[in-house]
């Protein structure tokens, strides 16, 4: 009777304790993750965040100052704004494609993000010349104006939506230098069969004019400079083209750039690797994009200023003003040839109507604002000096 007693108190007894045990191993979990959760809370530490790594091809060469350094710093931006969430690698021309095949990367998505200028996609998509420069068009100023709150930004993207690619204003150089050339200009007839490195509307127009347009990416435009390929060659002022070292090739430096006043570089990303971002990283995006718009224009306004002084100095460098007989010239034929264009393709022609109706009115406005005030500053400080000392 008393083994029968036992027995069962003793597998109470086990039992109570496997349930102690267990109950104290339960709560003990409990407590040690809600006092992590405490501390992590404190700590404001959450769990890693994912990294999404995006590729950015660009039209120019790796490590080029001015041009080149604008995605690097549109990549720095994003990188740093995201804390690392967003990594944007960035890639020059020939890298992953080469220069003229950066836009069809982006839209087939082989690269989420580019850098370029629009006008390189004209075969493609011809009323993309208007996004990075008019002959006798628009200056930087005027043109983002146009762009930002005169509707040319919402164009644009519509003109780009097809290709599942989205646009942003990528930099601008101010106004460009005419270019170098190996022949002295004195009258529209020396254009006549002048081989010369000119991109855009602007290559049509040189055509018209009796010269021969050449498409050449900045990375061989020494060479060919050099090698007598071409006579003549337009890249972009003081800053890039001494990085490309063209004061050694090129004879004579004529302005002004009457092809690309305020010739305007984009940023652009597919739109499917947009959208597949979340929220707050499609903001920074934007937002690094448009830093680097207006940075690009600070950065060419002062390495310009400063290159003119080298090359005029160190170089003896000869500037000179393109003759008017020479830009009436190439204006008659702009005129022309934008006309062609719009007559030509629907967009263009959309485009078109609301470029020239800013530009009308931001001229009026300018008359009395910009060119007023550099003409009453030049009559009074002392005549700009554009030789060596
Ligand atoms: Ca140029």
């Amino acid at each position: 009777m008393r083994e029968r007693q036992i027995l069962p108190l003793v597998v109470v007894a086990l039992t109570g304790a496997l349930v102690a045990v267990v109950a104290l191993w339960t709560l003990d979990r409990v407590d040690s993750s809600q006092g992590d959760l405490t501390q992590n809370d404190a700590l404001g530490l959450q769990s890693a965040p994912k990294v999404i790594e995006w590729k950015l091809v660009t039209t120019w060469p790796k490590g080029l100052p001015g041009l080149g350094a604008a995605p690097e710093n549109f990549a720095r931006r994003v990188n740093e704004a995201s804390g690392g969430r967003l990594r944007i690698k960035v890639f020059g021309a020939g890298e992953i494609v080469p220069a003229f095949e950066v836009f069809d990367a982006v839209s087939r998505g082989v690269a989420e993000a580019g850098h370029g200028a629009s006008y390189y996609w004209k075969g493609k998509i011809p009323a993309a010349v208007f996004f990075t420069a008019v002959p006798f068009g628009m200056t930087a100023q005027e043109a983002n104006g146009w762009l930002h709150y005169g509707g040319g930004l919402a164009l644009w993207r519509e003109l780009y939506a097809p290709f599942g690619v989205i646009p942003y204003a990528g930099g601008s150089t101010g106004v460009q230098m005419a270019g170098w050339f190996n022949t002295r200009l004195n009258s529209r007839e020396d254009l006549a069969g002048l081989k010369m490195r000119i991109p855009g509307l602007a290559g049509e127009v040189f055509d018209a004019a009796g010269g021969s347009a050449v498409r050449i990416a900045g990375g061989e435009v020494y060479t060919s400079m050099q090698t007598g390929v071409i006579d003549a060659v337009e890249w972009v002022g003081p800053f890039n083209d001494r990085t490309l070292g063209l004061m050694e090739v090129g004879d004579y430096y004529y302005y002004p750039g009457w092809h690309e006043p305020g010739a305007m570089l984009e940023t652009i990303v597919n739109a499917e690797a947009l959208a597949a971002l979340p929220e707050d990283l499609q903001a920074i995006v934007r937002i690094a994009a448009r830093a680097t718009n207006t940075d690009m224009l600070d950065d060419f306004t002062a390495n310009n200023s400063e290159s003119l002084q080298i090359l005029l100095r160190d170089f003896d460098t000869e500037v000179l003003p393109l003759p008017d007989d020479v830009m009436d010239a190439l204006y008659e034929q702009s005129q022309i040839a934008i006309q062609a264009l719009v007559d030509a393709d629907p967009m263009a022609k959309k485009i078109a109507a609301s470029y020239f109706a800013f530009s009308e009115k931001v001229r009026t406005y300018h008359e009395i604002s910009e060119r007023a005030y550099l003409n009453g500053r030049d009559r009074l400080l002392p005549p700009v000096k554009l030789t060596a000392e």
